[in-house]
């Protein structure tokens, strides 16, 4: 993996093994040689998750709208930032550019993108590994709900597996290296975004 995105909190949480988890993953990302996409903010985890990684001449490209490019919000010290018109013209410039996606602990936003990331997984209009970083447990009680949609017959088996989990950044970048996509169980003429 080349670059990947990071989905996580514009905010830090209580608990600091967040931020520290944050650090870890922005010097494994130093480390590899992965770009890191993101948000482009420079508050919460993802202000901390940044700054670790320019910190230590790491590539880090901020993907922002407008709307959210206010000064005290956009990280301007990152290596490239891309201004979008729209929430939905980001998501897309994102994906386009990323070969994997991660999720830290975060709110809405946070779970808004990873879940729009296991749409695309799950209509194989993407075939790109999905991560999610359960620090702390944080995701626990999210990874439940998801047993419960299968349980109760909304999501397919196969399709929970697009989700790979790991308590450590190291054995998660190894899953998502290792990551093969599952075959088309059903055929979709063409999907259009
Ligand atoms: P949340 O989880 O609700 O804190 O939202 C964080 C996620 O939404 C990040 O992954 C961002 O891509 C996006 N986001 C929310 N707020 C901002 C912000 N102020 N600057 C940049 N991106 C943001």
């Amino acid at each position: 993996m080349k670059k990947v995105v990071v989905f996580c909190g514009s905010s830090s949480g209580f608990n600091s093994v967040y931020k520290e988890a944050a650090i870890d993953l922005g010097k494994t990302f130093v480390k590899n040689n992965i770009t890191m996409v993101y948000g482009g903010g420079k508050i919460g985890l993802m202000g901390v998750l940044a700054n670790t990684i320019l910190a230590k001449k790491g590539n880090v490209i901020g993907v922002i709208p407008k709307l959210l490019e206010h000064e005290e919000v956009v990280n301007r010290e990152v290596t490239e930032l891309i201004i979008t018109k729209k929430m939905s013209e980001r998501k897309v410039i994102m994906s386009k550019l990323i070969d994997g996606y991660i999720t830290l602990p975060g709110g809405f936003g946070t779970l808004d993108e990873l879940f729009e990331a296991l749409t695309l997984g799950q209509l194989h209009i993407e075939q790109k590994p999905i991560g999610i970083l359960n620090v702390n447990g944080f995701f626990d009680y999210m990874l439940k709900q998801l047993e419960v949609m299968v349980q109760e017959g909304f999501l397919k088996p196969q399709n929970r597996e697009l989700v790979l989990v790991d308590t450590t950044v190291e054995g998660l970048i190894k899953q998502m290296q290792n990551y093969k996509a599952p075959e088309k169980m059903h055929v979709i003429d063409k999907v259009v975004r």
